[in-house]
């Protein structure tokens, strides 16, 4: 528990630990770049920098009808693509719940459960020309998209390095993906075949490229956080003697961002960071994806609030008083924060500015504007509702105090963020960090740089673009930043994945 004579000097301890300053930034950023290179030129390291073996990006033209199967995220998703061959497309799908049971169970189950779903799919949805009995010779091909680390050797291939996210499944580790798919399918005698494997920061990528006419990075800002870049061949030193490295050109590369810093060497641990680290189901691994995705911001954010609820001599939030929600491990969603940084709608802080939290020791309502008391206001009835506490239990300070946490936590992953698209625009030598007089080199492009981007995070939450924005700017400069285009890859993974499984199709 927190304990000092002064309570401000506790809420500015706080404040201070979650900054970022520019400098830190630019070291984030170069150890950033050095780690990628390592991942480039040899396997097994944290930052796994996947080679896909994608060597194309869409340009809109492409036509045709897959099948695509989406697990990673929350929710698993079946849909059925139609591209259209002009930069659009059509989709049907259907969510399906994955239970901790599955998620932790035996991978058989896991992979069962996943090939009934696509029957289910394919029973209630698919276009009636789809027979997928046992009966009917035509094959439907589908695209995986699969956002867990794997070490792919081709197209339609890849063995399963780890898992992230809260999923555990064993005997799956070590095992080809599309393997376990495909044995599942035909345990079924489903007339389904796997033919593409994709990650969803590729199928971002790819999408992205579809609809836009080009596209340079994928990035997810979701539950988790991971991003896909198209990269030259010749640096991608560790493809060695495959046929893919003599032919040269393009691949796309999945990073695997979120096992930056897994060294603990570059960013600095909070209390709050090390707890959930501690608690989590892989400690110590998906170092930078705890500072920055939807799984972990509520927590870190849950465990600033029962910290300071726990304070000593003097709790300093809600009287010393928690409730259920608050108390549960993970039991304090990141759609919660949205909500109440929603209803603040409040000014952004600057990147070299306050470093100090509000003084919320001198903070008196009645001395509060007007304005200000009704997003307060505002903000309590989120707390009250979401949280589980009585009305009289929550003040005007209490809401102002969790709206200040929320804030640093999410601020803090939006300029990491920024961290990690500077890092891929200066690896493909769109950009440079600023000199040691914090200059950029004068602008020798105007070309716009795509960026597809999917995820709950930097869709919804307030000011995530903005503040991801503001760290890029720093990084690279505003001309740079100015040509960003970042853009919703909607329904990335789906469209992804079929246009992976055309590409697979046409090579195979
Ligand atoms: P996935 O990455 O699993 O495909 P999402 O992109 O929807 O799915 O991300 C889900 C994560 O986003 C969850 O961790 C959830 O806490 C968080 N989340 C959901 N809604 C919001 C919101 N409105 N603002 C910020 N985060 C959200």
């Amino acid at each position: 528990a927190l304990s000092a004579q002064d309570p401000q000097r506790i809420f500015d301890e706080i404040d201070r630990d979650f900054q970022l300053n520019p400098e830190l930034l630019v070291d984030l950023t170069q150890a950033f770049l050095h780690e990628i290179g390592r991942g480039l030129g040899a396997y097994g390291h944290p930052m796994a920098m996947i080679p896909t073996f994608v060597t194309g990006v869409p340009d809109g033209t492409e036509t045709g009808t897959f099948l695509a199967l989406d697990l990673g995220g929350t929710n698993l998703r079946v849909c059925e693509v139609i591209l259209n061959g002009d930069k659009t497309f059509s989709l049907r799908q259907q969510k399906y719940k994955v239970s901790d049971a599955l998620k932790t169970g035996e991978a058989t189950a896991l992979f069962d459960y996943l090939a009934d779903s696509v029957d289910a799919f394919l029973t209630q949805h698919a276009a009636s020309s789809h027979e997928h009995t046992t009966d009917s010779p035509d094959v439907v091909h589908l695209g995986l998209t699969f956002s867990f680390p794997v070490e792919q050797t081709a197209l339609g291939s890849g063995k399963i390095l780890t898992w992230t996210k809260g999923f555990s499944a064993k005997n799956a580790v070590g095992h080809d993906v599309v393997q376990l798919l495909q044995d599942a399918f035909d345990r079924k005698h489903l007339h389904v075949k796997c033919v593409a494997l994709v990650n969803d920061t590729v199928g971002a990528l790819l999408s992205r490229a579809y609809t836009a006419g080009g596209c340079t990075l994928g990035a997810i800002f979701g539950t988790g956080t991971n991003g896909a870049y198209v990269e030259e061949v010749a640096k991608i030193t560790k493809l060695g003697n495959y046929p893919a490295a003599a032919k040269g050109g393009h691949m796309i590369v999945n990073t695997e961002w979120g096992a930056f810093n897994n060294s603990r060497s570059h960013l600095p641990f909070t209390p709050f960071d090390n707890s959930l680290d501690r608690l989590s189901i892989n400690p110590s691994f998906q170092a930078f994806e705890k500072f920055i995705s939807g799984m972990y911001l509520g927590e870190i954010t849950r465990n600033v609030l029962t910290a300071l609820i726990d304070a000593s001599p003097k709790p300093l939030l809600f009287g010393g008083k928690s409730t259920p929600v608050l108390n549960k491990h993970y039991g304090f969603d990141t759609s919660v924060m949205s909500d109440i940084e929603e209803a603040w709608e409040g000014p952004n802080r600057s990147l070299s500015g306050d470093t100090r939290a509000p003084d919320f020791a001198a903070f008196d309502a009645a001395q509060v504007p007007a304005n200000i008391t009704k997003k307060l206001e505002r903000i309590r009835t989120v707390i009250v509702e979401q949280l589980g506490f009585q009305d009289s239990d929550v003040t005007l300070k209490d809401a102002a105090i969790v709206r200040w946490a929320c804030s640093l936590v999410a601020r803090r992953a939006a300029l990491l963020s920024g961290v990690a698209v500077a890092t891929i625009l200066i690896q493909t030598n769109r950009a440079s960090l600023p000199d040691k007089d914090g200059k950029f080199p004068a602008p020798s492009d105007t070309e716009k740089i795509g960026v597809g981007v999917d995820g709950s995070l930097i869709e919804h939450y307030p000011n995530f673009q903005r503040t991801l924005r503001e760290s890029l700017r720093s990084l690279v400069g505003e001309d740079v930043e100015q040509r960003v285009e970042i853009g919703m890859a909607k329904d990335g993974s789906g469209v992804g994945a079929a246009l992976c499984a055309l590409q697979a199709l046409k090579q195979g």
